[in-house]
């Protein structure tokens, strides 16, 4: 700034000597008596000296508006800065509140309906007690990472372990899940002795979001496909499902916060989520120094979810069959 307001006087000073040279060098005023063309002269000096003023002027006045948006700026900014930790601080609040009754609820309409008392309606009720429970639970812990996220506080803990572990313990699950829903799950047994270097918790807990992502969106009598490969030094993992896909302008948009395919009409499956699992999910593979990625053919046309993360090693399958040491007595 102070650099413009010296920088314009000297480029009208030069102009004004410039126009006076021009003057006397052109002859123009040479017919001209000399007080006449003192006159002139004088009068061409007062117009640059009263515009040199107003351009002083506007300078000055533009600058005290700058600098007076400037401190605007920096009070709002310090305002959102506060703004944003209480709100982290109000939602671990809410989180940590929201979690011990929940628990009590769900243990109470367990208990309520294996009485030997309970009727068929009863116990039809405690189960869509259980159902609503466990989905505010899911929005609980949804909320729990965001939190974290948001904190930077979303931490992995590395372990090497293999990756098939958490296939293994998730299946059974992922698989009641499936016939619930009337939805065929295939694994194909690519790999199975990747080791890789990751939170193993966390990994889970990307592949849980997939699966249950593809059987929710998939109707009776779909197919989800779970599959892995070890390529170079990936491992990949892909959920291919059959369902309701995804417009191809949203395939990027759905890793956002709370975002939710806005092309899809079944409102009664958006009501079912939060759109959360995919942006925590992402999150995860980042912090993996992974990718994570959707695809479809369009909607109606199923979908392909893949990420990928960095393997440790790949074992032989021998070494992947070993049994491991019994632990010996000291
Ligand atoms: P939620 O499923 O809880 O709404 P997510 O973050 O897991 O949140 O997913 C965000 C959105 O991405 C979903 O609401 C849905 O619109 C879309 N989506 C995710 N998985 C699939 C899928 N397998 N098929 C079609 N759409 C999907």
């Amino acid at each position: 700034m102070e650099l413009l307001l010296l920088l314009v006087p000297a480029v009208l000073l030069v102009l004004m000597l410039s126009l006076m040279v021009f003057y006397q060098v052109s002859g123009i005023g040479q017919q001209n008596s000399a007080g006449a063309r003192e006159q002139m002269n004088a009068r061409l000096i007062d117009n640059f000296v009263r515009s040199l003023a107003v351009a002083e002027n506007t300078i000055y006045s533009k600058n005290a508006a700058l600098n007076d948006m400037a401190a605007r700026l920096t009070l709002s900014n310090e305002q959102l800065v506060q703004l944003n930790s209480m709100k982290s601080k109000f939602l671990s609040m809410v989180v940590h509140d929201v979690r011990t009754p929940l628990a009590s609820i769900r243990g109470f309409s367990e208990l309520f309906a294996v009485q030997p008392s309970a009727t068929e309606r009863q116990k039809n009720m405690s189960k869509q007690m259980n159902i609503a429970v466990d989905r505010l639970n899911r929005l609980v812990s949804d909320l729990t990472d965001l939190a974290m996220i948001e904190a930077g506080k979303l931490k992995i803990s590395p372990a090497v372990f293999n990756f098939y572990m958490i296939i293994e313990e998730l299946l059974p699950q992922m698989e009641t899940l499936a016939h619930n829903q009337g939805v065929e799950l295939k694994y194909d047994q690519v790999n199975r002795n990747a080791l890789v270097n990751g939170d193993k918790f966390r990994l889970s807990q990307v592949l849980q979001n997939l699966l249950g992502n593809a059987i929710k969106f998939t109707p009776k009598e779909g197919l989800v496909e779970l599959k892995t490969r070890a390529e170079g030094r990936w491992l990949y993992a892909y959920v291919k499902d059959s369902g309701a896909g995804i417009h191809p302008s949203e395939t990027r948009k759905i890793f956002e916060k709370f975002y939710q395919a806005k092309h899809q009409k079944n409102e009664q499956l958006r009501k079912m989520g939060w759109g959360l699992g995919l942006a925590i999910a992402q999150e995860i593979v980042v912090q993996h120094k992974g990718v994570i990625a959707a695809e479809s053919k369009g909607l109606g046309h199923g979908s392909t979810f893949w990420f990928k993360i960095p393997v440790e090693s790949i074992l032989r399958d021998e070494e992947f069959f070993e049994k491991p040491e019994k632990p010996k007595n000291h």
